[in-house]
Formats: C-alpha cells, structure tokens, sequence
C-alpha cells in the first residue's frame, strides 16, 4: 500500500528521520577512548528528561519489563512486602513480576479506568506502623486503559503517613511526554524505555534511581547479575558499559534526547496535552466514552469503548487493512470493548488528525451511528483555537 503506516499505538512510536539517521552507523569499539564521549552525556542529559540532579541515571539494553526488575531486585530484600493498586495490563504485569520474584505483593484492586486512590493509600500506609511495606510501586500512566496516576500525590500521601517506603514509578508511557519530576515527588526508582516518548524503537531501559536507593542497592542481598546496578556504576563512572552496549539505542538516544531539549521539556508536555486534548474531543463528539474516568485521562493515550452490540477488534482490523493504520486493542478485560489511539511521540495536528480521520472512517464502516466528519471536525476546531 503506497503512503506510510502511521503508527497511532502506545509503542512503539513513529521513528523521526532525524533519529533513524543517526542510528544508522558502523559499529565500533566500545572499549575506545573515545567511547566515554557519547556515553557520558547521554546519562547526564537522561537525568534532565527524568527531572533529576541528585539521582543517578542508568541504560541498559533491554525495555521497560527489565527497568521494573532492576527497580525490584537491586534496592529490596528477597520477600520483601511491595504495595500496588492494580488497574491495568500494564500494573497487573509489574504486581505478577513481583510474585515471581519471590516480594510478598500487597495488591489492591482499582476500577479499570481510575488511577491510585490516594485516600486509600495514605491510609494504608498509616497503620503499616511496623513499616512492613518497603516500596510502593507506582504506575504513572497506565496504557492499557489510557488512565494517568497523580505521582506528586503518591508522594503527599506518603510524606502525611511518615512512611520510608521507597516510591518506584513506572513511567514507561510517561517519561519525555507527561509531566514527570523525579526529585521534586521524591521518586526512588523512575522506569522508562526508548519505544514510546522517546520515539525510539525498542531495546533500551532508561532508569534513574535516588540516592536514597543506590545506597540501598550496596546491601541488597538479592542475587542479580546481568540486571546489577553496581556493575553499571563501576563502569559509568569512566563512561563506559559492563557489557556490549546497543550501539544505535545510544546513537538514537543523542539524537532524542536533542530534540527533546531543543523543543524544551514543558513545550513537549504542552504537545502532548493538545494532541491528546483533541483526540477526547473527537471521541465525545463520536458520542463514544472513554475508558480512563473523570480526572485521570492520559495525554499519551485515550482508550475508547465501544457499544456492547460492537466489536473493538472489527475497528482496529478495518483501519489497519483499509487504511493503513496502526491502533491500539483493548488488553485483557478490555479485549474487544476498547480500542487505544497513541498520541505520543514524534507527532502533530495534523498527524494526529489523520489519525482521527482514519478511525472516524473505520467507524463508519463498522456501522457505528456516527456523523462523518463530526470528530475530525471537533478536534479542528480545538486545533485551530488553540495553535501558536
Ligand atoms: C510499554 C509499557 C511497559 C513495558 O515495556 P516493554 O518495553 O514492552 O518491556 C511497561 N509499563 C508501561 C506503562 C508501558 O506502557
């Protein structure tokens, strides 16, 4: 089919021509001495993304799945107690990742469409006065259901109980386009990976950890080898990798992260919150429902539920061999009642309106009661009113 397939899913994001370029070199020693000279300033350019100068940050070549390891195993004890509510694909996969690791995971069941209950939590944590739980893992922006968790809150709530739990936050589908402040909320471990804001394809795993944790991480007797956070502070600290190092995800990730500091971090969230702003006004204007519920909607991904009497997969498969697009499914309880439209990354208006255009015509050829053109015209008006 003539014309690109626009990726419109949660990750991977559309690669810009700019970082496809840059990744595409001969490979090279990493062991030369002019190695340090790339890898020292990704990490010191990580922890500005991350909204860091205390913490330290780390690449490893892997995704994000592998980040929530290295979170668990380096800074925690075997069969330590975690916390986390789970209201999604994506926190469920971290609370099991947890319970095969041997943690003992307190897990509390949220709606589907709501984020951390910070009531709940600040509770909880106030009559764990023997201070049992030693981290509350956090998922920042929960893409399956499109729902976006109040981090400085979790920080609030943790502050009002006393409790010294470490504080893990997923940000996988948040870190480089939603609002993310690492020292600010008092994050110990931030998770992220080069497939989604960082409009990169996958393998690698950007983390920064507190200082608080590092220092955790020296007596954690947790066996670990390939995902050791002490291996990569021996060799960081002289710029180079404890093992090969993926070559382009660190030739991509110069590239990224210029673009992502040219276009300033605060310009960058701006972004996203209009493309995503325009995507919910479109999907009111379809007359259909979001998953994510007052309050929580995320600015990287709308999930949209559809009439009982219709299928989510008919949509997603018609747009895909129709229209050559990319859309995301509805995961798990979600199979077939939602789809997700992606709004992260390397896109724009008018990205985003084809975007729109192309579910609004898979609609219509599904025979949902929908108006033509009604939505991409809901998201023109809210475009055209409010570009620079
Ligand atoms: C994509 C995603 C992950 C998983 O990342 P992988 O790179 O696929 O391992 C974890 N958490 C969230 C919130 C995600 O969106």
């Amino acid at each position: 089919m003539a014309g690109r397939n626009h990726l419109y899913i949660p990750g991977p994001t559309n690669v810009p021509n700019e970082i496809l370029n840059a990744m595409h070199i001969p490979m090279e020693d990493h062991r030369s001495p002019v190695f340090p000279k790339l890898l020292t300033p990704l990490l010191q350019d990580l922890k500005k993304i991350f909204r860091t100068e205390t913490g330290q940050a780390f690449i490893f070549p892997a995704t994000g799945t592998a980040g929530w390891e290295v979170a668990l195993t380096n800074v925690l004890n075997p069969g330590d107690k975690v916390l986390i509510y789970r209201f999604g694909q994506f926190s469920h996969l971290w609370a099991e990742m947890g319970k095969r690791l041997g943690f003992d995971v307190e897990i509390h069941q949220e709606t589907w469409g709501k984020g951390i209950p910070l009531d709940k939590l600040e509770a909880r944590l106030k009559e764990d006065t023997n201070h049992e739980i030693k981290a509350v893992l956090a998922t920042h922006n929960e893409t399956a259901t499109g729902v976006t968790s109040d981090i400085a809150g979790v920080r609030k709530a943790m502050d009002a109980s006393n409790h010294p739990a470490f504080l893990f936050v997923d940000g996988v589908s948040s870190i480089a386009s939603i609002d993310f402040r690492m020292d600010e909320w008092g994050v110990d471990g931030a998770i992220s990976g080069s497939q989604k804001g960082f409009m990169m394809p996958a393998g690698g795993a950007f983390l920064a950890f507190s200082a608080k944790a590092l220092k955790a991480t020296e007596t954690s007797t947790y066996p670990r080898c390939f995902l050791d956070l002490k291996d990569q502070i021996t060799n960081n600290a002289s710029g180079y990798t404890p093992y090969t190092p993926a070559l382009p995800i660190l030739y991509g990730l110069r590239k990224a992260l210029d673009m992502l500091l040219e276009e300033g971090l605060e310009n960058v969230y701006a972004r996203h919150h209009r493309l995503a702003e325009g995507t919910r006004r479109a999907v009111a204007a379809w007359g259909l429902k979001t998953c994510a519920q007052e309050g929580f909607a995320s600015d990287t991904v709308t999930a949209v539920i559809v009439p009982e009497d219709k299928d989510a997969r008919d949509v997603i498969s018609t747009a895909f061999s129709k229209y050559n697009i990319s859309l995301g499914g509805g995961l798990s309880e979600l199979m077939g009642k939602a789809f997700r439209i992606g709004h992260v990354g390397d896109m724009n208006d008018v990205s985003m309106l084809g975007a729109i255009a192309g579910v609004e015509m898979a609609l219509l050829d599904c025979g949902f009661a929908i108006k033509a053109g009604s939505g991409v015209a809901a998201a023109i008006e809210y475009y055209r009113s409010t570009a620079k």
